[in-house]
């Protein structure tokens, strides 16, 4: 980039056509696919060992791919080395130059460029200020904070305005407070820069939090890509419901009527539940949120609502919501999440209905690799 370019550079677009890489014949990454538009912040999340980290390195150009196509800006990118690529980095780990001081570590990608003195201080003052730390470039790298020095690394990420942003598990390091306040910092950032960024996570509140749209990933597959509000709501499948926030999981199948059977028991009223169910797929899977789902005494719950049988095995508190776990005949862990200041009077080993509207259900496909019956995920 020429010293005279616009001094806020827009993100690119990210084509990922297709992507897959082996380790041992075992798919690190699974024929994925993502188109990631420009200025977009976007977040891979899964698992530890879904192939984040993997898909990441071959957009950086550590790691090729065995197959598949990427493109930034419509340019084909896999046959350009790391250091043309135009890309900026943050890792956990900092990875700064601990001998160098904060101005120094910041500067270290623009040495290979044609600037001018003047012209590089000024771009590392930009960056500096752009994280917040207008007054550190003079400090050593050890007399700074975790935070601060994740802020030094996304400053040096930052300086020669890359055209992709590209993060893995950069806040993973560091505490709770510290995190929630740099999720915020970052995204404010890239969204005032006009960055492409992709994120890696395994958090999924961090995923929630920050990005435009998040691509799911389970053992190397991407299971959905979407904005976090259709994740949560309409997930793709059952992993998709399983791994985003805290759901109550069944399985079933649709009669010729059109109605759902469902183990556990559960009478489903009215029969036809939520637009867009795959009615006419054999075998779907029903999620109902936790905090949809309330208590009634054994037989007490309202006609028209779904419901189960079972018994209490323990009360949770967390903060301001507590969780009730209720045990239902055949060994399925199923969960009530209620506002713990207004309780409902249950204590354990009390038989119970859990019940809730229909129209809380939200049915969707059962993933190709998922086993069980029923069952609630925490997170
Ligand atoms: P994540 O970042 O989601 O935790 P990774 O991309 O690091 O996952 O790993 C995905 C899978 O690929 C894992 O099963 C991991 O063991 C495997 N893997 C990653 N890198 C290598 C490698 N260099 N050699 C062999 N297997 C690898
Ligand atoms: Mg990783």
């Amino acid at each position: 980039m020429s010293p005279t370019a616009p001094p806020r550079a827009p993100g690119a677009a990210l084509s990922v056509r297709s992507i897959t890489k082996r380790y041992g014949g075992t798919p690190a990454v699974d024929d994925v696919s993502l188109e990631v538009a420009a200025g977009e912040f976007v977040t891979l999340l899964g698992a530890s060992g879904s192939g984040k980290t993997t898909l990441l390195r071959i957009i950086a150009g550590f790691d090729d791919a065995d197959g598949g196509s990427l493109l930034l800006d419509g340019r084909e990118l896999r046959s350009v080395p790391v250091h043309k690529r135009d890309i900026g980095m943050v890792f956990q780990n900092y990875a700064l130059f601990p001998h160098l001081s904060v101005e120094q570590n910041v500067a270290y990608p623009l040495r290979m460029r044609r600037l001018s003195r003047a012209e590089r201080q000024r771009r590392v003052a930009e960056a500096l200020e752009a994280v917040r730390l207008p007054t550190f470039g003079r400090r050593r790298i050890t007399q700074l904070s975790g935070g601060q020095q994740q802020r030094v690394a996304l400053a040096r990420a930052i300086v020669s305005r890359p055209r992709l942003l590209l993060m893995d598990e950069p806040l993973g390091a560091l505490d709770r407070n510290l995190r929630d306040a740099l999720q915020l910092e970052i995204s404010r950032l890239s969204r005032e820069l006009g960055l492409t960024v992709i994120n890696v996570t395994h958090d999924q509140e961090e995923a929630l939090t920050m990005s435009d749209r998040i691509a799911l990933l389970d053992h190397g597959r991407l299971v959905q890509f979407a904005t976090p509000d259709e994740l949560y709501h309409r997930p793709a499948d059952d992993t998709a419901a399983a791994f985003v926030g805290e759901s109550n999981l069944f399985r079933g199948a649709v009669r010729g009527d059109g109605t759902l059977e469902l183990a556990e028991g559960i009478v489903f009223s009215p029969p036809t539940l939520v637009d867009g169910s795959p009615v006419g797929d054999a075998a779907v899977a029903v999620m109902v949120r936790p905090s949809l789902v309330d208590i009634a005494e054994p037989g007490r719950a309202p006609e028209a609502h779904s419901r189960v049988d079972g018994v209490v095995r323990g009360v949770v508190y967390a903060g301001d919501s507590r969780k009730v776990i209720v045990v239902t005949r055949s060994g399925a862990e199923l969960i009530s999440r209620e506002d713990a200041a207004r309780p409902t009077r249950v204590a354990v080993d009390q038989h119970v209905t859990l019940h809730w509207d229909p129209r809380a259900s939200v049915v969707t496909r059962v993933s190709p690799d998922s086993h069980s019956h029923a069952e609630s995920t925490a997170s």
